[in-house]
């Protein structure tokens, strides 16, 4: 096991990607996504289970754990990988993308955001030094710059001054980051929509200096046309030789679309989301389970995926298990939703390793736009 966070780039396909991130506690394939462990655990799946789907990292959110169970009480007992029994890599985010979704009576200043908790009403404090300490105490991996994200759309002022203060903040976090080895510091893009900023952005970012880089601020409500439009140019402003994460996204299609645009990392609460509302995604697009058409249905959710939910039970068996509420439907749902996801990845990995992402991009719309199976 080495002891140094290193990115390997070994086929390009387009502006297409594929690649391996070396960590002290395994490999990182890219393009990669990373499942979505919020409070330490990915709802309804053992992390055996995630493991199994093909996940080589997960994401956990700093805001979450500080507020509950915190992140002193999770470093006393060993830290977050042992607490939630997952020894791969993991990322934190920085928590102020959540702050600013779900605490109440929040206030932005230069120093950081003051809160209340949305469990307890608890007062707290999150600055770039107190996100940096927090995600060093959970022992995360690859730890997030602690960023400010305007929602979209703002006007040009007010995105460039929010991307001006996390240049500051992320300078801050460099600092209080320090020399941690093996452990990975990425820097956030921001700038919103403006082509520009982005490119100021990115510059001061380099400057400072980090392991990877995300392009922060979008899947903000900005739609698929315009983050498209976007990451048309925010990850060349990047440097080619360190990784690209985009941050929240997101459907399948997003997905492709991002890799298509040299992104390598990607996160999204989506897939075990669905699969706790009765929704699965598939190669043919979603499928909503609860649908009554699928209640005398004996055939698998997808004949060709080879996860526990279609490999064993029939359509009629998820959609009686969503009916009757009972557990076992989010558990397989999630399950099929991860596999299915990891094996997005997988394919786009091959494609781009074997110079074929246009053809594997044209199956995948044709796929979708065929639609599910027709009713018996
Ligand atoms: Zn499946």
């Amino acid at each position: 096991m080495g002891r140094t966070f290193d990115f390997t780039l070994t086929a390009t396909d387009g502006r297409a990607r594929t690649g391996v991130i070396d960590t002290p506690r395994g490999a990182i394939r890219t393009p990669a996504f990373m499942p979505v462990g919020t409070a330490a655990t990915v709802k309804a799946m053992l992390p055996e289970s995630v493991a199994a789907t093909g996940a080589d990292i997960l994401l956990g959110n700093t805001y979450h754990l500080m507020l509950r169970p915190t992140a002193e009480r999770i470093a006393r007992l060993g830290g977050l990988h042992g607490f939630m029994n997952w020894d791969r890599p993991i990322l934190t985010d920085s928590g102020g993308f959540q702050v600013m979704s779900l605490a109440e009576l929040r206030k932005l200043t230069e120093e950081g955001v003051t809160f209340r908790s949305h469990i307890d009403g608890s007062r707290h404090m999150l600055t770039p030094e107190r996100s940096m300490e927090i995600q060093r105490l959970l022992g995360s991996d690859i730890v997030m710059c602690f960023d400010e994200c305007p929602a979209l759309p703002a006007d040009r002022d007010r995105i460039a001054d929010s991307m001006e203060l996390s240049m500051r903040w992320a300078a801050r976090s460099k600092a209080a980051f320090g020399d941690r080895p093996g452990h990975a510091l990425f820097g956030i893009q921001q700038g919103g929509l403006e082509e520009d900023l982005r490119k100021a952005s990115a510059e001061a970012l380099v400057d400072i200096g980090f392991d990877g880089y995300a392009v922060g601020g979008l899947a903000v409500g900005e739609g698929q046309e315009a983050m498209f439009a976007c990451l048309d140019y925010a990850p060349e402003q990047l440097p080619q030789d360190k990784p690209r994460y985009l941050m929240g996204v997101g459907k399948p299609d997003d997905i492709v679309g991002a890799v298509k645009r040299g992104i390598d990392m990607m996160d999204c609460v989506l897939p075990s989301r669905s699969g706790r509302t009765g929704q699965a995604w598939t190669r043919r697009g979603q499928v909503n389970i609860k649908n009554a058409r699928h209640a005398d249905d004996p055939r698998p959710l997808d004949e060709a995926c080879a996860c526990p939910a279609c490999r064993s039970y029939s359509r009629a068996y998820l959609h009686h298990v969503f009916r009757a509420g009972e557990m076992i439907s989010g558990m397989l749902l999630t399950w099929h939703n991860l596999h299915y996801y990891q094996d997005l990845m997988g394919r786009m990995r091959d494609a781009i390793s074997s110079g074929e992402f246009n053809a594997f991009e044209r199956e995948f719309h044709a796929e979708r736009e065929a639609g599910d199976i027709p009713p018996l």
